[in-house]
C-alpha cells in the first residue's frame, strides 16, 4: 500500500527543540537543522514526511486550512486561535508553562476597570469576563513586562515559566489562567484521508509519552 504524504508544522526554538526527541523516537529526523538553515520546508529521512518551520502563532492556521496535516502548537496559541477546524490528538507534555495575569504586587486588587496589556487578547478577554471584571485591553506584540513599569497598563497577561523575567522587572505572577503545554493537532481532512499514517504516529508517540511519564 502506498504511503500518503504527511506535512507537520512546527515552530523554531523551544517547541522544535523539545519535539525533536519525540520525532526521533518515531523514527523521523530532519535533514537540516532549522536553527541554522534558511529553508522553511525541511526534508526528513522519510521521503513522504516533511516539516514546515513557522512562527508559533501561525501553526494552527496552516493546519486549519490543510496546508499542513499535523502541527505542534502551545495550548496558549490554540486558546488564542480558537481551535476552529482543529482536533487535539495528544498532549505532548513539552514546553510547559502557565498563562498568568502578572503585575506589581496588589495591582489587580484595585477597583474599577483594569488596564490589561497582552498579546493574548482573546484569552485575557475570556478570563476577565468569566471573573465578571471589566477591562481595557491593550494589544502588544512582545516585551509585555514593560507595560506596567511605564504605566501603560495595570497588569499583563503572559506565559510564565520560571518567573525570572517577571522578577527581573519587579513584577510577580498574580492570577493563574491556564496550564500550558504543547499539543499535537490535526485537521479533519487529514484525520480522515490519512488516518492510517496518523494513527500509527499517534500510537507510537503515545507509547513514548506514557513510558516517559512512568519514569518521571
Ligand atoms: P520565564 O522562565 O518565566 O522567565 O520565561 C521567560 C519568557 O519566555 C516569558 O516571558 C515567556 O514569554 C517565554 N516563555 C516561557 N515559557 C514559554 C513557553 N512554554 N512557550 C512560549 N514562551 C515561553
Amino acid at each position: 500500500m502506498s504511503q500518503q504524504n504527511i506535512i507537520i508544522a512546527l515552530s523554531k526554538g523551544r517547541i522544535f527543540k523539545d519535539t525533536l526527541p519525540l520525532l526521533a523516537h518515531v523514527g523521523i529526523t530532519p535533514k537540516d537543522d532549522p536553527e541554522t538553515t534558511r529553508k522553511l520546508i525541511l526534508d526528513t529521512n522519510h521521503a513522504h514526511i516533511k516539516l514546515l518551520i513557522l512562527r508559533a502563532s501561525d501553526v494552527p492556521t496552516y493546519v486549519q486550512y490543510g496546508a499542513a496535516d499535523l502541527g505542534v502548537a502551545g495550548k496558549d496559541v490554540l486558546m488564542e486561535h480558537g481551535g476552529e477546524g482543529l482536533f487535539e490528538l495528544l498532549d505532548l507534555n513539552i514546553a510547559r508553562c502557565k498563562l498568568m495575569v502578572a503585575g506589581k504586587p496588589g495591582s489587580t486588587d484595585q477597583p474599577g476597570r483594569l488596564r490589561v496589556a497582552t498579546k493574548y487578547t482573546h484569552s485575557a478577554e475570556c478570563y476577565f469576563a468569566e471573573q465578571g471584571r471589566q477591562i481595557e485591553l491593550i494589544k502588544l506584540y512582545g516585551s509585555m513586562e514593560l507595560a506596567p513599569l511605564v504605566d501603560l497598563s495595570d497588569c499583563i497577561v503572559d506565559v510564565v515559566d520560571t518567573g525570572n523575567t517577571l522578577r527581573a522587572n519587579g513584577l510577580e505572577p498574580l492570577l493563574h489562567i491556564a496550564d500550558i503545554s504543547s499539543r499535537l493537532i490535526v485537521n479533519r481532512a487529514a484525520q480522515k484521508l490519512k488516518h492510517r499514517e496518523i494513527a500509527d504516529l499517534v500510537r507510537q508517540l503515545d507509547e513514548y509519552l506514557a513510558a516517559e511519564a512512568a519514569t518521571a
